[in-house]
């Protein structure tokens, strides 16, 4: 695939009542001003979760320094710890050499706690694909997929505990939201990967993380303030970031329009994926929710806007369900809706839908996907089937915490 492609299914790869309190930035609910456009689509019960505990990056520069006094450091310990945590990926005891060893532990404590601990893996790819469930301070799951090609590797990351947008088809959005992540939580899953590839801990030995997609589970737009925050931390340089080019992250989004047209005002150049599925309202409203609340037009002159904002050409994900979304009409009227902005403007990411147990969905028949990509083609746009890497170890994102959380309930 094509380095400006992101994969999803594989390489799949809205919040709280906002709380008025600016140190509740692990909350992660949205920006002041713009709870009214997104309260509608929040989960109700959301605020009343606990809060994970407050690490190195859900800090503020200040906050940051603050929390060195108290604990007898000057600032420039700070940056130490910024390098220790961003440059070198490290975040134990151990590592940190160059502070005063009486602190060492006290620091750990309070900069960096535990907040994601591996519970399966599951491989796949001769080892390129490797698929981490998570448990988080609160026992939740959440899981990761990393994903290594010959020229780059893309690590599928979560950025809410499971979904509240309900799309039937997907095995997050069975699950229901639980809560937002906060910055921490969401920039562990990179700090972990990134340290499994530099330290050849995935087939084809040491390499760099080069790609994130906000892919996994959750709806990125539904944790806005967390997933802004971890996208500026993933991407500035070390030590104030991981150093990933804001050009090889990709944010997905189920078609939340405030979300597009607030993350096209911060002028940063992430790529955006607009989950579309379908081409037209009456279709749409059975398979996305979300789009009774923002409808097929909004999302699209949205997603047009923000390429002309970002001069990123959008994605567009298309799960091709079988008789139901993949005919010759269907791609018909996709083309022609796409072309209505103009050229070059988007690309069209079919995937075959990886079927969740007990839908009434299935995978398009390989020779309707086909006619599909076709009809796209002939009509000018660039459209790439996407591989289905991982689809042997559920490599549909949700899937493999779905099946966790079915497994736990019937043992108990
Ligand atoms: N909530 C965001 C991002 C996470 S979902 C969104 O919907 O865009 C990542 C991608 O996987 C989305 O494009 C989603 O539509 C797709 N997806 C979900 N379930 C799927 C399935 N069973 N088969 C194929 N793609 C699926
Ligand atoms: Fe949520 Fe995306 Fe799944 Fe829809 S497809 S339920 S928005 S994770």
């Amino acid at each position: 695939m094509e380095e400006e492609n992101i994969v999803t299914q594989d390489d799949k790869t809205i919040s709280a009542e906002h709380a008025t309190v600016a140190a509740d930035r692990p909350e992660s609910g949205i920006t002041p001003g713009d709870k009214g456009a997104f309260r509608d689509v929040l989960s109700k019960d959301h605020a009343r979760r606990g809060k994970p505990p407050v690490q190195f990056s859900d800090m503020g520069v200040d906050e940051r320094i603050a929390k060195a006094k108290e604990l007898g450091l000057p600032k420039f310990r700070v940056k130490q710890l910024a390098n220790h945590y961003f440059g070198r990926l490290e975040t134990e005891t151990d590592a940190f050499t160059d502070l005063p060893a009486a602190s060492r532990a006290d620091i750990v404590d309070a900069f960096f706690p535990s907040l994601i601990t591996e519970v399966t893996r599951q491989v796949a790819d001769q080892g390129t694909t490797i698929k981490t469930l998570w448990c988080l301070f609160d026992g939740s799951h959440i899981e990761s997929v990393l994903m290594r090609y010959p020229n780059r590797t893309t690590l599928c990351i979560s950025s809410q505990v499971g979904c509240g947008m309900g799309c039937p088809f997907c095995a997050t959005g069975k699950l229901g939201l639980t809560r937002n992540m906060s910055t921490g939580e969401i920039l562990e899953q990179v700090r972990v990967a990134a340290r499994m590839m530099r330290d050849g801990e995935v087939a084809g030995g040491p390499g760099r993380l080069s790609n994130i997609v906000f892919m996994g589970m959750g709806e990125p737009m539904g944790n806005y303030r967390a997933v802004l925050s971890a996208v500026r931390q993933i991407s500035a340089m070390p030590p104030e970031g991981f150093g990933i080019s804001a050009r090889n992250i990709t944010v997905s989004t189920v078609g939340v329009v405030p979300g597009i047209r607030k993350l096209a005002e911060e002028g940063l150049p992430v790529r955006l994926a607009v989950s579309l599925h379908a081409p037209s309202d009456e279709l749409r409203d059975e398979l996305v929710p979300m789009n009774r609340r923002f409808n097929t037009t909004q999302v699209l002159d949205a997603a047009h806007d923000y390429f002309l904002a970002s001069k990123r050409r959008v994605s567009i994900e298309y799960a091709l369900m079988r008789g139901i979304n993949d005919q010759a009409e269907h791609a018909r009227l996709l083309a022609k809706r796409l072309n209505h902005y103009g050229d070059d403007w988007v690309h069209v990411n079919p995937i075959p839908l990886n079927p969740v147990e007990g839908s009434r969905w299935t995978a398009s028949k390989p020779e309707d996907e086909q006619r599909f990509l076709d009809i796209l083609h002939r009509a000018g746009i660039t459209a790439t089937l996407r591989d289905t890497r991982g689809s042997d170890i559920d490599g549909a994102c949700g899937q493999l915490a779905a099946k966790t959380r079915e497994a736990f309930r019937s043992a108990s």
